[in-house]
């Protein structure tokens, strides 16, 4: 073990941060998917951490971790994802603590600090798009959503369900987009209820769409889903729908919703983007033919929040529609 790695290991066991380790027969197991995914010998690595994906989702995201059953498995050198989430979390935590607080502190040093506190921290949902509400959802969604999330949204409003990975792709997306808790708790119960009793639905799914919003458990803030998480996520398998259409939908299927709204040189054009594996490029030539906006104005998309974004900003004409719904 050399000098850094002893220094970690000081610092997490002076720290209390106990991370779970792989297990030897889970590494001999696993061996060919956690070489392939890491990128290194299983004989020479000394230990493994495993960790749920939401605690790591930084090191999922760049494909620095396997992935197995929604545990990470990662290498120790990683562990600072951990421990810088873990920093961050209990600083909002106490923060929250502190504001709940705040009429009990006598003392004028403290009340003064927090005060100017809203000051010096960033606001968290520097994605959030003001007036997004129950009554414009489905117009922003047809207008200005990217396909991932157009996609689920359609299935949610016409099959009243989503599968696990559904609900979290477009649960997270929803709160970044600024919709509402009360709105997106709505707008979720009044789906699925069309299909099973509410008390069913309090029982079985409330939880998730609560926690989603940080309202219950830890008050955990879930990362926004950048595209490559979303493409390099597991493959939406029998009835799932989670994904990036760009990468994960068949040619057919995909030509057949471009075909929809894009005409034939562009619809060629993106494909061949897509044949490439760029996926993200065809998706922001998808933004750019839809909208009609010059492809050099644009960056590359790197989310599907980014993407509302851009397509509401390019759209005056489009936002006429929502402004006279006096809603955004
Ligand atoms: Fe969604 Fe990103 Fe794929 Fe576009 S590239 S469809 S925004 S995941």
């Amino acid at each position: 073990m050399n000098s850094s790695e002893q220094a970690r290991n000081q610092f997490l066991i002076k720290n209390n941060l106990i991370y779970k380790e792989v297990s030897h027969n889970d590494i001999i197991d696993h061996g060919e998917e956690i070489e392939a995914c890491l990128g290194c010998d299983c004989s020479k690595i000394p230990k493994l951490y495993q960790i749920h994906w939401t605690e790591i989702p930084e090191v999922v995201g760049v494909r620095k971790a396997y992935l197995f059953m929604g545990e990470t498995h990662f290498l120790p050198e990683n562990i600072v994802y951990c421990v810088k989430r873990k920093l961050k979390n209990e600083f909002f935590e106490s923060l929250m603590f502190q504001k709940e607080n705040f009429h009990k502190l006598k003392d004028q040093r403290q009340t003064y600090f927090i005060k100017s506190l809203p000051l010096i921290v960033p606001r968290k949902h520097y994605n959030i798009i003001d007036g997004v509400s129950l009554s414009n959802i489905d117009e922003l969604a047809k207008t200005h959503y990217p396909l991932c999330m157009r996609h689920l949204h359609r299935l949610l409003r016409q099959e009243h369900h989503l599968k696990y990975d559904g609900k979290m792709q477009y649960g997270i997306f929803l709160y970044y987009l600024g919709l509402p808790y009360e709105d997106a708790m709505q707008l979720w119960r009044e789906e699925f209820t069309k299909k099973i009793g509410v008390k069913l639905f309090n029982a079985k799914y409330q939880y998730l769409f609560k926690h989603q919003y940080g309202r219950v458990g830890r008050k955990y803030e879930y990362p926004s889903s950048t595209c490559q998480y979303i493409i390099n996520y597991r493959l939406p398998m029998y009835q799932q729908t989670h994904g990036c259409p760009f990468k994960h939908w068949s040619p057919q299927k995909l030509r057949d919703t471009l075909e929809q709204d894009c005409h034939g040189q562009d619809i060629g054009d993106i494909e061949d983007l897509v044949r490439e594996g760029k996926y993200q490029r065809a998706c922001t030539k998808y933004l750019c033919k839809t909208k009609n906006i010059h492809e050099g104005k644009v960056a590359t998309i790197d989310s599907p929040n980014g993407y509302v974004q851009i397509s509401i900003k390019e759209s005056s004409d489009c936002l006429d529609s929502l402004f006279s719904m006096g809603k955004i």
